[in-house]
């Protein structure tokens, strides 16, 4: 059994790839998520034999028994990342070592095989570069990166499987939500996730048990939806799938910590990280809904905003609960403190801010 680590990657080159006229079409204004690049990297993974068949090959659908495991069990894990054109008109990937670790950690949650850092990174880098020319230059433009990995057993029993697929497929993006500032709505009915659960783990079947709830923010014609904790109902744990800070009139910003229900997001991570360099005091800290109420009335908490790598950071300028909504620092779009460590935040992305902390993974 050869070592993960040399894993070598068979290069299937598209025979018949999207036109640059085509391509520079759908690249024009893409909608999240929908536009299909040409390629796309399948390593396979068995019990007994460990990681193998590395490939680039031309994008296009799985088979699977109708038995997979993922389809009836949900042993599914994924990520989602960047890369960016940079100034130079290079490529470069945000942060990938840290996907690679929490796909490790969200894999052990759940009784799934480890992926080593480097395959992992290497399997990215052979996407971005089979499909260099998808990597958008505009402003607020990127190409999304979505590794993912699945039990594939055929076999209707509940246990870890011994088979699975991990594969990478992209898609270039734009700005996620349009410019201004998103409404969240609190839900009081659903939870996201519950000490000893799941919460920590980018796992899809928690994006599956919070659909409903942000069904709920929609009709209450909000953008986003906030989770409470599941013990209390009271602490404000994050958003569907995004991180989420309060920024005071001391100067001070606090967001909740990691106890084990809340995703560590890699935006969190970086914008902690930011605002201590910008000697700002940052917490790590519980915040309740009526505490956050009674703050956004009495000026107390001037901005919120909302992060992870689709939306980068959002403000946040409406929360609104089942008995009634607050207006942040009573503005429509991102407030000063927002807007200093989104600044940056997207300029290390983009290269127009020096890289201090090994940020930036240049592919090309
Ligand atoms: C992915 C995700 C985030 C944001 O994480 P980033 O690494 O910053 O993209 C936040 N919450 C949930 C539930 C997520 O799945």
């Amino acid at each position: 059994m050869s070592s993960a680590e040399d894993l070598q990657f068979t290069i299937l080159p598209h025979p018949n790839p999207t036109s640059p006229e085509k391509r520079a079409e759908l690249m024009a204004n893409p909608a999240f998520g929908r536009i299909a690049t040409d390629h796309m990297v399948l390593i396979r993974y068995k019990e007994g034999e460990g990681w193998h068949d590395a490939q680039v090959l031309p994008r296009g659908p799985l088979t699977l028994d109708p038995s997979a495991a993922v389809l009836h069990y949900a042993q599914e894990i994924f990520e989602g990342m960047k890369a960016f054109r940079t100034a130079d008109n290079g490529i470069a990937i945000f942060r990938p070592d840290a996907n690679a670790r929490r796909f490790r950690s969200s894999a052990d949650r759940m009784a799934m095989p480890l992926i080593p850092e480097n395959l992992f990174i290497r399997a990215v880098d052979e996407l971005v570069k089979a499909d260099q020319d998808w990597v958008p230059s505009g402003e607020n433009a990127s190409l999304y990166i979505r590794p993912f990995m699945f039990a594939n057993d055929a076999f209707l029993g509940v246990k870890p499987a011994s088979e699975y697929m991990f594969l990478v497929i992209a898609a270039p993006v734009g700005a996620y939500f349009s410019a201004g500032a998103v409404t969240v709505w609190v839900s009081e009915t659903y939870t996201r996730a519950a000490p000893g659960g799941t919460g920590a783990a980018k796992c899809g079947g928690n994006y599956a048990g919070s659909l409903l709830a942000q069904a709920e923010a929609k009709d209450h014609e909000c953008d986003q939806v906030v989770f409470l904790d599941a013990v209390h109902h009271r602490f404000i744990e994050e958003m569907g799938g995004m991180n989420i800070f309060f920024v005071f009139n001391d100067g001070s910003i606090s967001t909740p910590a990691l106890t084990g229900t809340i995703l560590p997001g890699i935006t969190r991570d970086s914008i902690l990280t930011i605002a201590r360099e910008k000697g700002l005091t940052v917490r790590e800290e519980p915040y309740a809904i009526d505490q956050l109420l009674e703050d956004a009335q009495s000026g107390r908490l001037v901005e919120t905003f909302a992060c992870g790598t689709a939306a980068a950071i959002s403000p946040i300028g409406v929360v609104r609960t089942k008995n009634g909504e607050v207006k942040i620092g009573n503005r429509d779009g991102a407030g000063p403190v927002t807007e200093s460590l989104r600044e940056v935040l997207l300029g290390t992305q983009r290269g127009r801010v020096a890289d201090t902390h090994g940020w930036e993974h240049r592919v090309l």
